[in-house]
């Protein structure tokens, strides 16, 4: 297995967070616990939750019961902003973030992020709160998650603080050239969610064909496809303890240039996975 600093580490304004995350969006319960410490037992030194995800105690729990110290790790949480749609009592950043620390059993988290934008709450609103998050010491850092173009340079005009991250949905059928190259405008790092478009193009005989030339897995040419871009990070999500190892065995190859073209190819209309009743009018 490779050791935890094999792992790449993407920078942006300050920030330094390791480029492969366990993801834990329904991973729950007993088995969120042991999943992400069996991560971080392997090498993975980044999580990513969520309050949406209800398992913030779990993660906080696997990150104790593996035994790494929590400063080894990059702890992610992201937060509703606005009314909260699961509990309209909580409708301010600060308080629900602080109970994600509750929740985590921390006293900071690496990084704080707006999950969905909120049509209810203006952006200004949500950037102040974000940043006054960072300056009580609740976050390192901050970010962003689904916001359209427009929405990426409103923020980026409200910040007072370096808005320094940004993730959205992204894999081979998905192209996201525009939204990439905002990121890039503001140095922003990208972080890719649904990384392995939960296998959908594990067969395309790219994919194998690239697997096969490298002794690996779809699953690993897909994510290491993803880390030889620019500033991007991956948080494959997995609760099987042989793929948590496979997802983070990506650091001894290295895809071609032709290689990185031909999966980045694959892309196709209609390929967005997750674009919920609440989601933005999306670019695209
Ligand atoms: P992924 O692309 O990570 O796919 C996860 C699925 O693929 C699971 O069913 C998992 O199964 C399976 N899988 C994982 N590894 C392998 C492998 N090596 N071979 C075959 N199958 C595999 O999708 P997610 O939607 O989970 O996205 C990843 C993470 O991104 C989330 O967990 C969450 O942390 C974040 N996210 C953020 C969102 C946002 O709005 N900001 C939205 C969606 C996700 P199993 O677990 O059974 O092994």
């Amino acid at each position: 297995m490779p050791r935890p600093e094999d792992c790449p580490l993407v920078t942006a304004h300050g920030m330094s967070i390791p480029a492969v995350g366990i993801g834990t969006f329904m991973s729950l319960g007993q088995q969120c616990v042991d999943s992400v410490a069996h991560a971080l037992k392997v090498g993975y030194r980044h999580i990513d939750t969520a309050r949406f995800y209800g398992n913030e105690v779990e993660c906080g729990e696997g990150l104790r019961a593996s035994g790494v110290a929590r400063d080894h790790v990059f702890v992610t949480t992201k937060a509703l902003h606005g009314a909260e749609w699961s509990n309209p009592a909580v409708n301010r950043m600060l308080p629900a973030t602080e109970e994600s620390l509750k929740r985590l059993k921390l006293d900071y988290v690496d990084l704080l992020v707006i999950h969905w934008p909120n049509p209810a709450t203006p952006i200004k609103d949500t950037i102040a709160d974000l940043c006054e998050a960072k300056r009580r010491g609740l976050t390192r850092n901050i970010g962003i998650s689904n916001f359209t173009l427009a929405m990426v340079d409103e923020a980026q005009r409200h910040a007072t603080e370096p808005l320094a991250y940004m993730q959205n949905e992204y894999h081979p059928y998905l192209d996201q050239t525009k939204l990439r190259a905002k990121a890039a405008q503001y140095d922003m790092a990208w972080a890719s969610y649904c990384p392995i478009g939960k296998g959908a193009a594990f067969e395309e005989p790219v994919i194998v064909k690239i697997a096969k030339a490298h002794g690996k897995t779809s699953a690993q040419i897909v994510l290491r496809w993803q880390i030889q871009q620019p500033k991007t990070i991956a948080v494959p999500k997995s609760v099987t303890p042989s793929r948590i190892e496979e997802n983070f065995n990506i650091f001894d190859f290295v895809l071609s240039a032709a290689e990185m073209a031909e999966i980045s190819a694959l892309k196709r209309p209609n390929a967005r996975i997750v674009s919920p009743p609440f989601a933005p009018k999306w670019d695209d």
